[in-house]
């Protein structure tokens, strides 16, 4: 077998596997990373979800594992490699792949999440892994109970480590690193280099090597993008129209909070759209279900926090709409870089208010460029409707937050009750990865998020930060919906 995958000096059995998954050549992320980590190098990986980063690390582990036995030690099977995500659906992603990549491997692995039975994991804890994909939360909840050990593990991968940060997981994180021997690989992967993670990767890393994904296609270029003008009252009303009338089949909203997303899934399916909320107040089972039936087209319309979508790979999404604009503009691109894949058109729509309006500005800052605005007949914004910040409370619970502030941790809205006085920093807050059991009716052993695989999977990142694009407000095109056309109808894939 030959391909780009040979030249790296990974082994036969990972070629054919990655060969099979119908992969040729490396992306650039693989071709520079995997080297790297095949020759022991700690890592500082600029990469985020659509890069290919996870075969990144994944493929020279499985390479590296096969090649050594594990160090003598009491554990007769020990966890040889620890892979922490930031979400469950990133760590089912990770295992998946884990398993794909390792079809003709030896090594063996487990997901570690909240939210579903911890029995199971036990189980296969005790039957013995060598790699490991956790969330934070419930592998601290492992080592509590002693049904892990992770004192001979070899290879240590933060995958999204920004994300990690902005969720608050420091602190658990920082506990993990102490179960963790000295002596190991540590390779760290983020969409995002704030001053925490440089001050994190120099806590962790050694000497490490410096690689960054440069994808081909930005998002940022490759996804037609838009906002539509209309009042802050409007914006359900709005989308319902448009989803029904441009016959949209598949489309991702993101709302900024979960009570928002709650909202505007039950307005939609009131009104002839079928429609789910996905966040993290809802069980493990339900999100999975809801993603597996909205890649299936049974679900028009998926309603995801910024947090609940992280993570979820999903073909060719023909439209994503921001039915909120989010509050740090990187997210902006992450969210549009969810359409517009494999060459294929996207489009992303952003419903913008008088509220929106200072967001909009941090984003256009962020991408270089200003977004055309429209103003769809029949939904023309009120001139004088004034922008009110957006607060806890107003809408359900939206909030303005001050810029790089770090998004609430999925999982806090219900168990407010339980958090410490402001001021007074909990000594283990409550965590989104180890939520509460299934609901009752709901199967405790939840099936794996169907995995989608784009042929192209070269992502955006943010382009760095310059002046603000000057919006001139008589460049708005008035419309009666025909620059919102849809791309091409695509059912039946
Ligand atoms: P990731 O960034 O790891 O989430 O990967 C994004 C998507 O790209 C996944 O669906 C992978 O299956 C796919 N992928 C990863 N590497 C390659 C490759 N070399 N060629 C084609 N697809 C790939």
């Amino acid at each position: 077998m030959n391909s780009g995958f040979n030249a790296l000096g990974l082994s036969e059995a990972l070629v054919r596997a990655v060969t099979e998954l119908g992969y040729t050549e490396p992306t650039p992320i693989q071709q520079q990373a995997i080297p790297l980590v095949l020759a022991g190098r700690d890592l500082l990986a600029g990469a985020q979800t659509g890069t290919g980063k996870t075969a990144g690390f994944v493929l020279p582990i499985l390479h590296r594992l096969a090649l050594t036995p594990p160090a003598a030690g009491k554990s007769r099977h020990p966890v040889r490699a620890l892979i922490l995500t930031p979400t469950r659906e990133l760590a089912a992603q990770v295992e998946e792949s884990v398993r794909d990549y390792g079809k003709y491997k030896k090594s063996t692995v487990a997901v570690i999440f909240g939210g579903v039975s911890i029995n199971n994991q036990i189980a296969a804890l005790r039957r013995g892994v060598d790699i490991v994909v956790a969330t934070p939360g419930r592998l601290l909840d492992h080592a509590g109970q002693k049904t892990i050990d992770l004192s001979q593990v070899e290879v240590l991968v933060l995958d999204e480590a920004d994300r990690m940060l902005d969720m608050g997981f420091l602190p658990d994180m920082k506990r993990v690193f102490a179960m963790l021997p000295k002596q190991r690989q540590t390779l760290l992967f983020s969409a995002t280099f704030s001053d925490e993670i440089r001050a994190l990767a120099n806590t962790l890393l050694k000497d490490p090597a410096a690689v960054q994904a440069t994808p081909r296609n930005s998002a940022v270029e490759a996804v037609s993008q838009k906002v539509v003008l209309v009042d802050r009252g409007r914006k359900s009303e709005l989308l319902a129209k448009l989803i029904a009338e441009q016959q949209w089949y598949q489309v991702l909203v993101f709302t900024r909070t979960k009570h928002g997303a709650n909202r505007l899934a039950e307005y939609l399916c009131k009104h002839g759209v079928t429609a789910l909320a996905i966040h993290g107040n809802k069980s493990q089972n339900a999100r999975t279900h809801a993603l597996s039936q909205f890649k299936t087209g049974e679900l028009q319309a998926l309603v995801a926090t910024d947090i609940a979508a992280r993570g979820l790979d999903i073909e060719q999404l023909p439209h994503v709409v921001n039915f909120d604009l989010p509050h740090v503009p990187e997210d902006y691109v992450h969210r549009i870089g969810r359409t517009g894949r494999a060459g294929a058109t996207g489009e992303a729509i952003s419903l913008v208010c008088a509220d929106d309006k200072p967001l909009l500005a941090d984003i256009e800052k962020v991408i270089r460029r200003e977004v055309p605005r429209e103003i769809v007949a029949g939904f023309e914004p009120n001139p004088n409707e004034r922008a009110e910040p957006i607060q806890r409370g107003r809408g359900g619970g939206q909030q303005r937050a001050p810029q790089r502030q770090a998004p609430k941790r999925e999982g806090s809205e219900q168990r407010r009750s339980s958090q410490p006085a402001a001021g007074k920093s909990p000594a283990r807050a409550p965590h989104a990865d180890r939520a509460a059991p299934p609901s009752r009716g709901e199967p405790r052993n939840a099936p794996r998020p169907a995995k989608a695989r784009p042929a192209d999977p070269q992502r955006a990142r943010a382009a760095p930060a310059a002046p603000a694009p000057r919006h001139d407000a008589s460049s708005t095109v008035r419309t009666n919906i025909p620059g919102l056309a849809p791309p091409g109808h695509r059912r039946g894939r």
